[in-house]
């Protein structure tokens, strides 16, 4: 049997190890920051009726500018940005690596802040860009001094910063944000995969896009937007920047299906959007209830909660594994993650691991 070490791979991908969080046929899958909700019948109905409309023109390749989506997601996302300032892939991995295909590369640098989501590092050695760390404050916080004192160290070619970030959810300040623009010369995107989870009121990294050429904020339709499998993520930035991605993206790489299904979802995005509320209840239910377990949960603005004082990560995993329940063990010693479900799949996850526990 020929091993992968016995084929002729780029240097640098040997003795590496893909992307794996586990998918297991588990009733309660609370491991990858899915909506969890059904998604509403009448959204069903509708995304449906556009796919069937699309087959009637499957044999021709696919609007390569996606100008539709675009004008949907400018839309969605508000506070007058124009369909030009807007780029999408097949999920925001692929918007991410696009990002590194065009400002990356050999000889190139990007500068993260771990723990964060761990396909910032894996896409950039995909792309051949070295990937480049800098520390956290206490409690996984980034202070604007922290942050840019990490740039200036590292003269990083990009810096990646994660709002609420993953895997602690960690709320990000946008004056952290504005001084690691402000110490970089680079591109500096941040990620902002689960911002529809932030508190009421709370400002994204879109408010900064004016007047900051080099700043990208990507979003995603897999998250609140109870889309994941629709592989449907996209960015904000100057028109210019999204320029620079059609140099490195593959001809159609929308396909009209994912369009016409993006778009429909968007057209019903209230009622997509509609469990986000209730979500972010059961997070903070989850704060609540994982102390009162003898955890140490960590504040969190996203859809998940990190929680710490677990005594041994994969046991507890394996216990709840048995009781048909999936979280995340992400490798932090004496922390497991866990993603904020319906309200009856978070009770049945508390219940277990209060009876586990003892
Ligand atoms: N960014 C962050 C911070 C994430 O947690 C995820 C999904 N786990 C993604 C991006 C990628 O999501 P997708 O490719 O489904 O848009």
């Amino acid at each position: 049997m020929t091993s992968l070490a016995d084929l002729p791979i780029r240097d640098d991908l040997r003795g590496l190890t893909p992307y794996g969080a586990p998918q297991k046929p588990v009733r309660i899958a609370l491991n990858v920051n899915e909506n969890t909700h059904p998604v509403p019948p009448e959204v069903i109905a509708h995304v449906t009726a556009a796919i069937e409309r699309e087959m009637r023109s499957i044999n021709r390749y696919p609007d390569r500018e996606f100008t539709l989506l675009r004008e949907h997601l400018a839309g969605y996302l508000g506070g007058g940005l124009a369909p030009e300032q807007i780029w999408a892939a097949n999920g925001s991995n692929e918007v991410i690596q696009h990002i590194l295909q065009a400002f990356g590369g050999p000889g190139r640098r990007v500068l993260g802040f771990p723990p964060t989501y761990s396909m910032h590092a894996i896409i950039a050695t995909g792309t051949g860009t070295q990937w480049v760390e800098g520390a956290r404050d206490d409690d996984y916080r980034l202070s604007p001094e922290t942050a840019a004192a990490a740039v200036e160290r590292t003269d990083p070619d990009l810096v990646f910063l994660c709002a609420p970030n993953n895997p602690t959810g960690t709320p990000l300040g946008l004056d952290t944000i504005a001084a690691v623009y402000e110490a970089s010369r680079g591109i500096v995107m941040v990620d902002e995969a689960y911002a529809e989870f932030m508190p009421e009121g709370k400002a994204s990294a879109l408010s900064l896009l004016e007047g900051r050429p080099r700043l990208v904020v990507s979003r995603t339709m897999s998250k609140a937007f109870a889309f994941a499998g629709g592989r449907l993520g996209y960015l904000a930035a100057e028109p210019a920047l999204t320029d620079a991605l059609r140099l490195v993206r593959l001809p159609y790489h929308l396909s009209a299906l994912t369009q016409a299904a993006a778009v429909a979802a968007l057209e019903h995005a209230a009622a997509m959007l509609a469990t986000v509320g209730a979500i972010r209840d059961q997070r903070d239910r989850l704060v609540v209830e994982l102390a009162r377990l003898g955890y140490a949960p960590h504040e969190s603005w996203a859809n998940f909660v990190l929680f710490g004082g677990v005594t041994d990560p994969h046991a507890t995993f394996e216990r709840l594994l048995e009781h048909d329940i999936l979280i995340r063990d992400l490798g932090i010693a004496n922390h497991l993650r866990v993603t904020a479900g319906t309200e009856a799949e978070t009770t049945e996850f508390l219940e277990v691991l209060g009876r586990i526990n003892r």
